[in-house]
């Protein structure tokens, strides 16, 4: 496999790192860290990675990478982040908890854990404004007085998820608002809730700027283990890495072009109407990889290129002074959605370096 292209290498040792200074940074206000795995379709040994860099929990949104891990014998606790009453019954089976919001769904749940005879256990999550899943705070004391009833089904937290859908930032009012919601459940049905999960890799700067996280002793941490970002204003967080990915792609042409397309301008292959600057003659490169493979937007390089656009097979490089040869791989960097398609990538073989 060593020199196929495209290919991703991964530094697991990179990602044992940032899993353990992340662990001790949040573990000093006694923050626990779950692993997200999902960009990685739960390649287990990447969540083995995480564990060893401290992590308790792994956390995926599809049920068949916490089972893909499970074959093969990752052991940890595993959280389900996305839960759907069709998944039910294999969701009892395979994961240790589920993050829910809706009562259909839990009564699914709680009559496969019955049949199972097992109590599962549930993390209900709260609407806080960025509009993805969650049960209006509103709602969440009826909600919670349904899910009591349901016998083979635990409550052992709360949670929030901020910064994917609406963009709202993870701030001391929202962490406030949950930590207080935590305590209101508590007093009101007598529960005592272990887990109050305040978000993801956006909840960086919140901490860091925070001197009381409250009841907040979780978060789901996917992008700043695996890619060493925060994620509110895309900064590296200092001592990780961010290069423990990298794709490898092939130089399949090389030669000097007009910058500027020439005949009559129709649509390119997705149907857009395409605007070009007259650069004059330049020395372009055409790369082995294409939006079929991953988000080409999303990729960076370190050498002196310009990508200047891609279709589902080819990405058209300006090399800029560079002679890149025929045959010779380029570097990349990914961010998290390019990460997130090439690892889903049939075509991108994944390498792993000790
Ligand atoms: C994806 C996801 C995360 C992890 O997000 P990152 O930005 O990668 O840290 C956390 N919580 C939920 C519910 C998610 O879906």
């Amino acid at each position: 496999m060593q020199g196929f292209m495209p290919r991703i290498e991964i530094t697991l040792s990179q990602i044992q790192h940032n899993a353990r200074i992340l662990c001790e940074l949040y573990g000093e206000q006694g923050i626990s860290l779950m692993g997200v795995s999902k960009a990685v379709l739960g390649e287990p040994l990447i969540a083995e990675a995480m564990i060893r860099g401290g992590v308790k929990f792994i956390a995926d949104s599809r049920l068949e990478n916490i089972q893909r891990m499970k074959n093969s014998r990752v052991s940890a606790q595993f959280v389900l982040l996305r839960t759907a009453p069709s998944q039910a019954e294999s969701v009892v089976e395979d994961v240790d908890i589920s993050l829910n919001t809706e009562i259909v769904t839990l009564e699914k749940l709680n009559y496969y854990a019955s049949l199972q005879n097992k109590i599962h256990q549930i993390i209900l999550m709260v609407e806080m404004g960025d509009l993805r899943e969650g049960i209006l705070p509103d709602d969440i004391f009826l909600f919670i007085e349904k899910v009591l009833c349901l016998s083979h089904l635990k409550i052992i937290g709360v949670g929030c998820n901020l910064a994917c859908y609406g963009g709202i930032k993870p701030d001391a009012q929202k962490m406030q608002q949950l930590s207080a919601l935590t305590d209101a459940i508590e007093k009101k049905f007598d529960l005592n809730l272990s887990i109050t999960s305040g978000g993801n890799s956006a909840n960086y700067k919140w901490y860091k700027s925070t001197k009381q996280v409250g009841r907040i002793n979780n978060l789901r941490i996917g992008e700043s283990i695996l890619l060493g970002y925060e994620t509110v204003n895309n900064k590296a967080i200092p001592k990780l890495h961010t290069n423990a990915f990298k794709l490898i792609a092939e130089v399949i042409e090389s030669k000097v072009k007009p910058s500027l397309p020439f005949g009559e301008i129709g649509r390119d292959a997705f149907g857009n109407i395409p605007v070009f600057k007259d650069c004059g003659m330049h020395q372009r490169a055409i790369i082995a990889l294409g939006k079929q493979d991953t988000l080409i937007s999303g990729l960076s390089t370190n050498q002196d290129l310009e990508i200047l656009g891609s279709s589902s097979d080819h990405t058209v490089i300006d090399s800029k002074n560079f002679d890149l040869k025929v045959g010779v791989g380029v570097n990349f960097n990914l961010d998290y959605g390019s990460l997130l398609m090439a690892m889903t990538s049939p075509f991108i073989k994944k390498q792993f370096i000790k």
